[in-house]
């Protein structure tokens, strides 16, 4: 090569890299905008995440923006590794690496490691990291799996003693069974002194914690009366929805809307629930007697809602696309609107809500095109415009770092690896805290 060459082309790989340190300053910058925006709720306009506001108003592919999402957040706590970024002495790739792992007690090290290694070298040594955290972690969750106990004995007086600890969703189940079995006791309770009369007021109330011990007792007779079985999923969170019809039609309708424990929902909600759902028309006196029930329908028919899912594939919402959903009525049926597929869209059970709710409008267009605004009326495009940008926006970013004070150039992000061999499990030893120290 000549040397004339050889300098031409040293030049213009001194311009890649200074470049790219510049671009590196920049994505700190654009990081930092996305951890306020995140923080602020700005995404929470109907999207269902930062990651799903960035796909859509950016153009970043889903996985790309969940990771800018989850480094941004990171380098809130992580200052010195947020600092190399923004002087565009670290890459972009390095940081990300780092943030899978680093924490503010080993940010310090894993910095250093940043500075001397390359993007691969740091790519294995978080890899190893995260090898010796995930095992730290799992012998965690094993420790407090294999701490589950349920202890019943019986004391000196002849009480039996119920002592244990169980998994965290295993405890919420008891403690919803057990408030529902003292709402039963109750409401029996309140039957039979009903019955007794005034004259029978010298029995205290039980404590909350007499309550629960006799909770427990009926539980365990419900149990075994009925076999063990905890039923089919469907029926166990069944919702049940009582609606005036003309309150289904015309939300300022007289008339009311309540679950089945009485608590009083919307009309906007009742709505969505009975967009898509089964049905069973009563029709009642208007002192509540039922005289008629009528036989359970689906709103959508089965055959409608397989074409339904295959055109429109998953949610309709600009930006969301999640692979499942509901079937909406664009003009809901209870107004007269038809159960066809150009009166049908599918909407995730979050823009149901959103669309129900909280005042987003769609409208099919006379050409199929569905249009979606805003609460306040503004359009929500399938794809926004893309904002302007310089003629020449790398000229730019140079005036602009130059003002912060920022000396960017061709060695600035250099790494001080000097070609020597790396030893991942060596320099794992030596930095990670939990290294070489099992249990
Ligand atoms: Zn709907
Ligand atoms: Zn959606």
């Amino acid at each position: 090569m000549s040397p004339d060459l050889s300098s031409t082309l040293d030049r213009l790989g001194d311009e890649i890299a200074e470049l790219a340190a510049h671009l590196d300053a920049a994505t700190a910058r654009l990081l930092d905008l996305i951890r306020e925006f995140d923080a602020r709720g700005g995404w929470n306009t109907g999207f269902l995440s930062c990651a799903a506001w960035l796909t859509w108003r950016v153009g970043l592919d889903p996985g790309a923006a969940r990771e800018r999402v989850r480094v941004a957040r990171a380098l809130g706590t992580l200052p010195r590794l947020a600092q190399a970024l923004a002087r565009g002495e670290l890459s972009y790739a390095k940081v990300r690496a780092l943030t899978r792992v680093a924490t503010p007690e080993t940010e310090e090290r894993l910095l250093a490691v940043g500075r001397a290694g390359t993007a691969a070298h740091v790519e294995r040594i978080v890899r190893g990291w995260r090898r010796v955290d995930r095992l730290a972690e799992a012998r965690e969750t094993a420790r407090r799996h294999t701490s589950r106990a349920l202890h019943v004995y019986q004391d000196e007086d002849g009480m039996m003693i119920v002592r244990g600890r169980v998994a965290p969703e295993v405890g919420a189940l008891l403690v919803q069974a057990l408030a529902a079995a003292r709402e039963t006791l109750y409401e029996r309770a309140r039957a039979t002194d009903a019955s007794a009369g005034p004259a029978d007021v010298s029995a205290e109330t039980p404590t909350l914690a007499q309550q629960q011990a006799d909770a427990l007792g009926l539980l365990a007779e419900t149990a075994l009366h009925h076999g063990i079985d905890p039923g089919a999923p469907g029926e166990r969170y069944q919702v049940v929805v009582h609606v005036d019809a003309p309150v289904l039609a015309d939300p300022e309708a007289p008339g009311q809307s309540v679950l089945e424990d009485g608590t009083h929902v919307s009309s906007e909600t009742c709505q969505r629930l009975a967009c898509d759902a089964s049905r069973v028309v009563m029709r009642h006196t208007a002192d509540g007697r039922v005289v008629e029930v009528g036989a359970r329908t689906r709103t959508i028919p089965p055959a409608l809602r397989r074409v339904l899912h295959h055109r429109d594939r998953g949610c309709r919402f600009p930006g969301c696309g999640l692979p499942f959903g509901q079937g909406h009525h664009i003009r809901h049926w209870a107004q007269g609107g038809p159960t066809t597929l150009s009166n049908l869209a599918l909407l995730c059970r979050r823009h149901h809500r959103a669309v129900h709710e909280e005042g987003y409008q769609m409208e099919r267009q006379p050409d199929g095109e569905l249009e979606f605004r805003r609460p306040d009326g503004r359009p929500l495009p399938e794809v926004p415009a893309r904002p302007h940008v310089a003629d020449d926006p790398i000229h730019v970013l140079r005036a602009r770092h130059e003002a912060q004070g920022l000396r960017i150039h061709a060695r600035t992000a250099m790494p001080g690896w000097l070609g020597e061999r790396l030893d991942v499990g060596w320099a794992i030893d030596v930095l990670h805290p939990l290294a070489g120290n099992p249990g």
